[in-house]
């Protein structure tokens, strides 16, 4: 097998750019990696704007590479999804968060949820709800301490599987959010059809929300919006305390972004827990 890999490899070199081949080498690392769990993750803090307290995190990928540091996912999860080994790695991440909440949870810390991000591929690829029951019953996690955030684009792929996948989540108990919320499709029709809990401002907007007049009304507008379809809504990307105040003002229920805390291994986490004062 080792020598059909070898031939395979220089009969398809031959035609290949320099490009192609990096990503084959970079398709198999990434194969190794999955089988090996070579992933960690971590956690961003999400904070409540009314009471300035973190409520929880969002749990972000990274693979640490030798030589290369932590892969940031806009390096690997594209080629993850293309290749579908974005399947097993979500059901890791799954997983991976689940523990993370049982430990912090048995930390004193029960209030605290964790968010992981689902892609496209993993939304349909059938068993999505299963992981997810199974993960949660192995640690013995209350389902509503787990958040999914889903995209809009995925939801308008195929509108009956994804109401079957959506209703099986929510019977299971987990919540569900609607992440770079304003930059997709933005069909209203879904938001009334589809069991959502949560949507989160794109950074986009949030960037620019107290410099461009458009980015305010359209951020505030989705704030208006969840409220009146009482949906809890989460600004992503906050830098600046005048994005903060801004958010404040109109009400914004939840934020993250670096002006509180960039994304942290678990044990910063912790310790932001024991340390941090109210935002
Ligand atoms: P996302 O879900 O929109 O996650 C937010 C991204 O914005 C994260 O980048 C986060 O580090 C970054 N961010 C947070 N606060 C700020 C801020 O104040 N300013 C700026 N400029 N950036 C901020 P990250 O961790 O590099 O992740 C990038 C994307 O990769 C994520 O975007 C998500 O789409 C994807 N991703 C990350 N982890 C996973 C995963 O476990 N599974 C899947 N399917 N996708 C993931
Ligand atoms: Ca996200
Ligand atoms: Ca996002
Ligand atoms: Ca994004």
């Amino acid at each position: 097998a080792k020598d059909r890999g070898r031939n395979r490899f220089c009969f398809y070199t031959a035609d290949m750019n320099v490009h192609a081949v990096a990503q084959l080498e970079l398709e198999a690392s990434l194969r190794r990696a999955v089988e090996r769990e070579e992933f960690v993750l971590h956690f961003q803090p999400k904070v409540d704007l009314r009471t300035g307290l973190v409520t929880g995190a969002e749990a972000l990928i990274r693979w640490p590479r030798e030589g290369r540091g932590l892969e940031s996912p806009a390096r690997f999860i594209p080629l993850a999804e293309k290749t579908g080994l974005i399947v097993p790695m979500g059901a890791w991440v799954i997983e991976a968060a689940c523990r993370q909440l049982r430990s912090w949870h048995d930390a004193g810390w029960s209030h605290l949820r964790l968010a992981v991000n689902v892609s496209g591929r993993q939304f349909h690829s059938g068993d999505l709800p299963i992981v997810v029951a199974q993960a949660l019953a192995r640690h013995d996690v209350p389902a509503g301490a787990l958040e999914l955030e889903l995209t809009e684009s995925m939801l308008m792929d195929d509108p009956e599987q994804t109401i079957a996948v959506l209703t099986a989540l929510k019977r299971i108990g987990v919540q569900l959010s609607l992440d770079d919320f304003g930059t997709g499709y933005s069909s209203f029709a879904y938001l009334s059809r589809f069991p959502i809990d949560t949507l989160k401002i794109d950074q986009s907007f949030v960037r620019n929300i107290v410099t461009e007049p458009q980015a305010a009304v359209i951020a505030v507008s989705i704030i208006d919006l969840a409220h009146r379809l009482q949906l809890k809504v989460v600004a992503e990307g906050v830098e600046t305390e005048a994005q903060l105040g801004y958010l404040r003002q109109h009400d914004c229920d939840e934020m993250q972004g670096y002006y509180f805390a960039k994304p942290m291994p678990a044990e910063s986490f912790s310790e932001l827990m024991v340390t941090a004062k109210a935002l």
